[in-house]
């Protein structure tokens, strides 16, 4: 789909030359696409670009796959193959080409329902970041939104969230839960038909099955039957701000359409899974949105699987513009309610009297600084020279190298607020 529009910026400079890059792939080595804004680019050179991206289609379109599953369930057991070199269910008429690979044999039904487990995760950090939430997480996401009363799911980046929802859609009866999968990772279309699966980027809102994706989409926002949908997400982690917000806007302005008197003015519910060292970066975003304070955590990410002793702790939180007071924590994992800031805290949160608030972002419990005005890391001390909290060890002089957008000190360009209104 479309590129993004950079900036090329150099320290303390304002002004920088704009460029168009692939919006999906944050590594050259993964798309090489490259434009500066003012360029003039030759004929050749689009018929080039036109043909590399004909010959990097997929093998099999969406609904060839689909058909393609169709056959695969007839073949009895024993015939059910996976090539794992290329990640594809085999036809028997298929098996020749795939010789020389690694495959699996005997594909179950419980297999062929959770794609998730068959496939290997995408896990190269700067295009797709694939990690899959750990089998707790994803129950306690599920069972919350259902108890919040919710009927439709859309799941943009949460295969595996998908996944539970459809398998449990197929086996148990009285379940009425129903989910769409937005996802990059084409390879899920060999598991899920055109109303369950929209091949997507939601760094450019494209939807690669074009109109009838988009409309697929559009119809499943449709509250019918009183419905209730709701979004949930959970993108790379190194993916920009402002892309997916901009992105998750428009998924949400096409909710609004669906309905003629607007939804009262209502924003979709939405969950965003992301560390919470992004909060502020979030909430310039989307003010309505608050940070619960629950752990997200992963089966593929060694550093953040859950913990309470000696083990890392994982950053990820739930971003949501739900009451943070109807979002309820399990106590059996030490969750409290606070009475004061109306929400569940961790158990480490403590409440500060001076802040009026649980001030713990990561779990543990922060301290309060009376010359700050405010909590920071347990870790951190007062330096009378830099006139901040900050590490102990640390070089006063460093911190007046200012941000590399704007030269101000106190932030990093990540921070930057010349660029959040940009
Ligand atoms: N925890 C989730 C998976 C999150 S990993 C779960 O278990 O269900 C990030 C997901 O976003 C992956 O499924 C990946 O394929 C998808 N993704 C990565 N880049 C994307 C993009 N540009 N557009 C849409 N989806 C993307
Ligand atoms: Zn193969
Ligand atoms: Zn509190
Ligand atoms: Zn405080
Ligand atoms: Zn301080």
């Amino acid at each position: 789909g479309p590129a993004l529009l950079f900036v090329k910026t150099s320290q303390g400079k304002e002004e920088g030359r704009r460029f168009y890059a692939c919006s999906a792939c944050r590594d050259r080595k993964d798309c090489n696409f490259f434009q500066w804004e003012d360029e003039k680019v030759s004929e050749t050179r689009l018929a080039a670009r036109e043909e590399y991206n004909r010959n990097h289609q997929p093998s099999f379109t969406h609904r060839q796959n689909v058909d393609r599953y169709k056959n695969f369930v007839l073949l009895p057991l024993s015939k059910r193959r996976f090539c794992q070199e290329c990640q594809q269910l085999l036809l028997p008429a298929e098996w020749e080409k795939h010789s020389d690979h690694q495959f699996l044999c005997n594909i179950t039904t419980a297999q062929l329902k959770s794609p998730s487990q068959l496939l290997y995760p995408l896990e190269n950090k700067k295009t797709n970041a694939q990690y899959l939430f750990a089998d707790r997480s994803c129950k306690f996401l599920l069972d919350l939104l259902i108890d919040l009363g919710f009927r439709r799911v859309l799941s943009v980046g949460t295969p595996r969230l998908h996944e539970m929802i459809q398998s449990k859609a197929s086996q148990e009866e009285e379940f009425s839960v129903k989910s769409l999968l937005l996802d990059i990772d084409f390879r899920y279309s060999q598991f899920y038909t055109e109303d369950e699966f929209c091949h997507y980027n939601m760094f450019n809102h494209h939807f690669f099955g074009g109109e009838a994706a988009r409309e697929t989409c559009r119809k499943f926002l449709y509250e019918e039957d009183g419905e209730r949908v709701i979004m949930v997400t959970d993108p790379p982690f190194g993916g920009l701000v402002e892309a997916l917000a901009s992105s998750f806007k428009k998924l949400m302005a096409m909710w609004s359409e669906t309905e003629k008197e607007g939804h009262d003015n209502k924003e979709m519910p939405m969950f965003w899974i992301f560390p919470y060292f992004f909060e502020s970066r979030i909430l310039d975003f989307f003010p309505s949105f608050s940070m619960m304070d629950y752990q997200v955590d992963y089966d593929n990410h060694a550093l953040y699987k859950h913990g309470k002793t000696g083990r890392r702790q994982s950053p990820v939180r739930i971003f949501t513009n739900l009451t943070p007071s109807m979002i309820v924590l399990p106590e059996e994992e030490g969750y409290r309610f606070c009475t004061v800031c109306q929400r569940y805290v961790s158990s480490g949160n403590q409440h500060c009297e001076m802040c009026n608030s649980c001030t713990s972002k990561d779990g543990r419990r922060w301290k309060h600084c009376v010359l700050c005005k405010k909590c920071v890391k347990p870790s951190w001390f007062h330096c009378s020279n830099c006139n901040c909290c900050t590490l102990e060890k640390h070089s006063c002089e460093k911190s007046d190298v200012g941000c590399f957008v704007c030269g101000k000190a106190g932030h990093k360009r990540s921070a930057c607020p010349s660029l959040s209104h940009t």
